[in-house]
């Protein structure tokens, strides 16, 4: 990936709590920041999703999203990632609607919509999605806005169209043909 041209590697961190699977967690994403030079994030699909932040910081990744359903107290997550250093996201499921950003949207440096439920790769985006990237969009003009699921070159261009700017893609990146080629048929569906 890092070879192809992705622009960050995202790690998608799963508690069997918050999701039912359960990944991996920071002495992986460790190892991963020792590959290259290409910038680690780690999106934490985890209850009590500071008790790792230091971990993850410490492991080297350069941006940490937590999820909003995860946390009473999304502001002062998003505060102690950024006295740690690193870039603040935060992330909402599916369900939860784009106003339960309104209060927290200026204090973060990137918002990821979920397009599809967390946990599993290779789902389909939900189409409903794309409308709450535009109330994202709406609501805060400069904010990162990421979207995590179901992202191939069929889907990527309403979302881009509706304001995303930062797209996470796994299984369409990986299943055939080479990361190079798929990295750029994702770029030049936007284009
Ligand atoms: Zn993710």
């Amino acid at each position: 990936m890092m070879e192809g041209g992705a622009d960050w590697i995202h790690l998608d961190v799963m508690d069997g709590q918050f999701v039912p699977p359960i990944t991996f967690g920071a002495d992986l994403a460790a190892s991963l920041v020792k590959l290259g030079p290409t910038p680690m994030e780690a999106h934490l699909m985890t209850l009590t999703p500071d008790r790792h932040f230091e971990a993850f910081v410490a492991a080297g990744c350069k941006r940490i999203t937590f999820h909003l359903e995860a946390t009473a107290h999304a502001h002062r997550l998003a505060q102690s990632l950024r006295r740690s250093g690193v870039q603040a996201g935060v992330a909402v499921n599916p369900a939860t609607p784009a106003s339960a950003l309104a209060s927290v949207v200026s204090d973060v440096d990137l918002v990821l919509v979920m397009t599809v439920n967390p946990g599993w790769g290779g789902q389909e985006m939900i189409a409903s999605c794309v409308d709450k990237v535009r109330e994202v969009r709406a609501m805060a003009p400069h904010v990162t806005i990421q979207v995590d699921g179901g992202v191939d070159p069929t889907t990527i261009r309403r979302l881009y169209e509706a304001g995303a700017t930062d797209f996470v893609a796994g299984s369409f990146v990986v299943k055939s043909g080479t990361i190079a080629d798929n990295l750029r048929a994702l770029r030049d569906a936007c284009a």
